[in-house]
């Protein structure tokens, strides 16, 4: 009987798991589908956690204390687990899934992982090492407040060693995944985290922040799911983040090329590298409302559509970099070469970037680290001026109305269009868009 039911994904995010009563929610939705589907569920970090971790763990590697959000991390999650499990954590009612963590038994290892930071070493590698345990934490909670089983997917998903932003070995990934969770999707749900993954040796690696739909990707691909459901706090994908726009519109329907644009301009609604995978194999993604789960949301899929209503796509901490060689010479290819190096060393991404005789400008995510990175790199050879704290807006599919919209008051100190995207660097600080 089991076999013939449909494998779906679920991805459930820090927003749709940040209390009790969250949490509770989730649980009628996969009670609701879990009947007709094997479900595999794919949770982030609750609400802030990953904030929080990352807050701790800067603090540790600063050499600072960090004991006090730390305690106010874990009597956040223990607060949670008393709500939904009055005083048995965990509740007696799961003794069939043995294999799940105990908070305590979590929150000790965090702290002998904290404990081993050490200060001003290897920034990335251990980040990983911290920040992960949000999704550690969530899926424990969530775990049980289901019955489920508890998978800890890092030993499935290898990657490499590239810190913070691990690359997957797909082909291994696929064999172990098929290997371990077909059998366990015959006997229930399972819960696994989002984000994190692990290396050859077995040390923690983290995806990339907001990478838990990647992972929902990454599954579904794996096990060649009938669809992946991504459960968030708005309608569906809409046409611009309600918290700075006014009157967004969902798209019913929109296709894997749209979205993979519209992610990689830094559209938050998913993670740009969730689509890629989906598409190969054809998985269609719907994003629904955790909110009213009856609700049609948006279908990601294979499909064609006339004219779409013009996306608007806002990125914050920008940082502009221009370059000028010292000499006054114009920027060679060879400047360029010795720019380009020096970005990617940093781990610096170019959203943005223009030349023009003397200067060269990049636009890129603020990182102090890496800017500090960048700068030493480059001060000999270049002048570098640069302006962080801006905001870069890019409509996909602009017209002159949308156009006007976006930089009315506004100062703008880049701007790039092609036919169907036009890209503006502003002074950040920005009200609401009407
Ligand atoms: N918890 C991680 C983050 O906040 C991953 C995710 O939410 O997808 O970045
Ligand atoms: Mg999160």
């Amino acid at each position: 009987m089991q076999q013939q039911h449909a494998l779906k994904v679920y991805k459930f995010g820090g927003a749709s798991v940040k209390d009790a009563a969250a949490i509770r929610n989730l649980v009628e939705i996969v009670r609701g589908h879990a009947a007709d589907s094997q479900l595999l569920i794919v949770v982030s970090a609750m609400g802030k956690t990953t904030n929080a971790l990352e807050d701790i763990f800067q603090r540790a590697h600063a050499g600072t204390a960090y004991a006090e959000p730390l305690a106010v991390l874990q009597a956040f999650h223990e607060q949670v687990a008393q709500e939904l499990f009055a005083d048995e954590t965990p509740p007696a009612a799961v003794a069939s899934a043995p294999a799940t963590p105990t908070l305590d038994h979590l929150f000790a290892q965090l702290h002998g992982q904290l404990a081993r930071v050490v200060p001003h070493d290897d920034y990335d590698r251990q980040y990983d090492q911290i920040v992960s345990f949000g999704e550690l934490l969530a899926t424990a909670v969530v775990a049980w407040a289901l019955q489920a089983q508890w998978l800890d997917c890092r030993p499935l998903l290898r990657t490499d060693a590239t810190w913070r932003e691990g690359r997957l070995d797909w082909p291994l990934t696929e064999q172990q995944v098929l290997a371990t969770v077909p059998p366990l999707l015959l006997r229930g749900p399972v819960v696994t985290q989002g984000f994190v993954g692990g290396t050859a040796d077995g040390v923690t690696t983290t995806l990339g922040r907001e990478g838990s739909d990647y992972t929902a990707a990454i599954f579904a691909y794996c096990l060649q799911a009938e669809s992946v459901t991504i459960w968030k706090d708005v309608a569906g994908l809409l046409n611009a983040d309600p918290k700075f726009f006014a009157d967004p519109v969902r798209y019913p329907e929109i296709s894997y090329q749209e979205t993979i644009e519209m992610a990689y301009y830094g559209a938050s609604v998913i993670h740009p590298k969730t689509i890629k995978p989906l598409a190969v194999r054809r998985i269609p993604l719907f994003v629904k409302s955790f909110l009213d789960p009856a609700a049609e949301g948006t279908r990601i899929g294979d499909c064609r559509h006339g004219l779409l209503a013009p996306a608007f796509i806002r990125k914050n901490g920008q940082c502009l970099i221009s370059f000028e060689s010292k000499d006054l010479t114009f920027i060679s290819e060879e400047n360029l070469e010795v720019i380009f190096g020096a970005l990617a060393q940093a781990r610096l991404k170019i959203n943005m970037m223009q030349n023009s005789a003397i200067s060269f400008s990049v636009c890129t995510d603020f990182g102090a680290y890496r800017l500090d990175k960048l700068l030493d790199q480059l001060r000999d050879q270049f002048t570098i001026h640069y302006n962080t704290g801006l905001e870069l807006y890019t409509i996909k599919n602009y017209d002159a109305a949308s156009i006007g919209r976006l930089t009315a008051g506004r100062e703008v100190l880049l701007e790039q269009r092609t036919r169907q995207t036009l890209q503006v660097v502003c002074r950040g600080g920005s009200e609401f868009i009407r």
